[in-house]
């Protein structure tokens, strides 16, 4: 059994959640999982090993829990990036596209100095619409985005290779079909 077989094992599916048609990767086996938890860390941060990286930037809301662990481990800070409406201090803000419509995110406007060198983490990529609301979003004040950081890539959904196309590396640890 490949590495990536045995982390993948630990991913449960969900079929017809949230709605009728779609396979839901649930990552909360793969959290509870203390070994593949680990694993799953280790290797997502592996190519910056002994790089310096001042920010990790979480997505709501499973992107802070891999977030908090990535920057602990890469000894950088933690930014959340927000759903709006729910950061006590001013904000900047960006609008991305979700299945139907759009929505907004924010982050605290002083949470990255202008040339911090970040790491953006979330739990999945899959339209990319959110990922890359969020590098825009950091970019917008100034950050260097290093890379983007995912457990599972859809990569029949293209998010990972709009995220390229940005010149942000990506990094995933499985796909699924
Ligand atoms: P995208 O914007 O790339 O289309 O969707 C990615 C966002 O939706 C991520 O924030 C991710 O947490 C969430 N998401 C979409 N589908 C799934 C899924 O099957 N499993 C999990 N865990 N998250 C999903």
């Amino acid at each position: 059994m490949t590495f990536e077989d045995d982390l993948q094992d630990s991913v449960r599916t969900i079929p017809d959640y949230p709605k009728p048609g779609v396979m839901f990767r649930d990552i909360t086996t793969l959290l509870g999982d203390a070994r593949a938890f680990r694993r799953a860390v280790d290797q997502l941060v592996h190519p910056w090993a002994g790089s310096k990286i001042d920010k990790v930037a979480g997505i709501e809301a499973r992107g802070f829990i891999l977030g908090g662990a990535v920057a602990h481990q890469v000894s950088a800070g933690f930014v959340p990036i927000r759903k709006k409406g729910k950061l006590p201090h001013q904000t900047v803000r960006m609008a991305y596209a979700l299945e139907y419509g759009t929505d907004e995110m924010e982050m605290h406007v002083d949470a990255i100095a202008r040339g911090e060198r970040v790491i953006l983490v979330d739990d999945l990529i899959a339209t990319g619409g959110t990922a890359e609301g969020a590098v825009k979003l950091l970019r917008q004040i100034g950050a260097d985005v290093v890379a983007a950081c995912f457990i599972i890539d859809l990569p029949d959904l293209g998010g990972a290779a709009k995220l390229r196309a940005m010149d942000v590396p990506v990094r995933t640890l499985m796909a699924f079909e």
